[in-house]
């Protein structure tokens, strides 16, 4: 195993489960490889990470995680090129923003070399599991939970930092047309809504429950304080496409400082798009729709990369959005796909073998 860590412990499975799947039939997130990466925080430092075959956790139910959710986590894909080379997409983003998410929790940060060298080792072990072919890829779930036994309400003086990995399929994530919040939020100014916090999840279910109830798939959230500018969705950020120009949101604590996101703002910056980053109200989709000039409007993020919405129902109305022939949904979509499966030129310099 060509590693530089000096230190990581690598139990390999004695048997693989990949013959028992089914690789043209998966339900995103629900089947995992053969190992995990698991590295326990204890007495002020990370101890050695630990390679072992997928497994179940032995914790006490006093964990804290359990009681006061102190739980971040990240999304993250490796791809397969058709050489057979396999590719991350910016991870420095995604440790620098598990550590951002650590740091509001009150939850030590985890060093680089640490994740660097444990989750290349991981993905070496487990690489049958990511398949060629554009849109397969394998999704990397690291996560941290506070594993100290004590019902205190007070942080954790001990963690787990967990890798697992779910092979998956082309995501499509289907006709998706959204809510607009009116009532409900999703984070409010000095929150946490920045962090990839497990609770800024679980308190969108319920809203979410009852949107899907009216027919739609997602919520797009609102401002806490007036519900009049839109902020994000579920685990995606927002672009509006009014005439020629792309508008999103600026982030702040109560967004999600998304990837994927910042990476559409420069391919549209790069090829001459006029991209402006400022708050949108509702009133201007109304607006766009009833003159037309709203010409569509798309979430990105990692699962989807690009997830186009084609309408949105606000105060009892429903909305559509056109259908466009050229969109700039599907051309960021291809131009980041190209990019993560080493098909484009990189000139970002994004892309990160294994
Ligand atoms: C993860 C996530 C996103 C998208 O981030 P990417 O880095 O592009 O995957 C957007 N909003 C929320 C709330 C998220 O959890």
């Amino acid at each position: 195993m060509d590693t530089t860590i000096s230190k990581l412990n690598i139990e390999q499975a004695k048997v693989s489960k990949i013959d028992q799947v089914d690789f043209d039939n998966l339900t995103f997130g629900s089947v995992f490889t053969d190992h995990m990466m698991v590295c326990d925080y204890k007495n002020g430092s990370w101890e050695t990470p630990s390679i072992m075959p997928y497994q179940a956790l032995m914790m006490e139910p006093s964990a804290r995680v359990f009681h006061y959710g102190q739980a971040v986590f990240e999304g993250m894909k490796a791809y397969k090129d058709d050489n057979g080379g396999v590719w991350l997409f910016r991870p420095d983003e995604n440790f620098n923003r598990i550590n951002a998410s650590c740091a509001r929790l009150a939850m030590p940060e985890f060093p680089e070399e640490y994740f660097f060298e444990s989750l290349k080792a991981l993905l070496q072990l487990d690489e049958a599991w990511i398949k060629k072919g554009y849109g397969n890829s394998l999704y990397i779930r690291p996560f941290v939970i506070a594993s100290q036994p004590s019902v205190m309400a007070s942080p954790s003086e001990e963690y787990k930092f967990i890798i697992i990995l779910s092979p998956a399929q082309s995501y499509y994530g289907g006709e998706v047309r959204v809510k607009i919040a009116e009532k409900f939020s999703r984070a409010a100014d000095g929150g946490f809504g920045s962090a990839k916090a497990a609770g800024n999840y679980a308190g969108q279910f319920y809203p979410t429950n009852l949107a899907k109830s009216e027919g739609f798939q997602q919520v797009v959230w609102t401002d806490s304080n007036t519900h009049e500018y839109i902020e994000e969705a579920g685990t995606m950020n927002v672009f509006v496409r009014i005439g020629d120009k792309l508008l999103t949101c600026p982030t702040s604590d109560r967004i999600l400082d998304g990837v994927t996101r910042k990476s559409v703002i420069a391919l549209a910056e790069d090829q001459g798009i006029e991209v402006e980053i400022r708050p949108i109200k509702v009133s201007e989709l109304l607006e766009g729709v009833k003159d037309g000039t709203l010409m569509e409007m798309f979430g990105s993020g990692t699962a989807a990369v690009i997830n186009p919405i084609l309408g949105f129902g606000y105060k009892g109305e429903r909305y559509e959005l056109p259908k466009l022939q050229d969109s700039y949904a599907v051309r960021f979509k291809d131009q980041l796909m190209d990019i993560q499966y080493n098909k484009a030129e990189d000139k970002f310099g994004w892309r990160y073998q294994i």
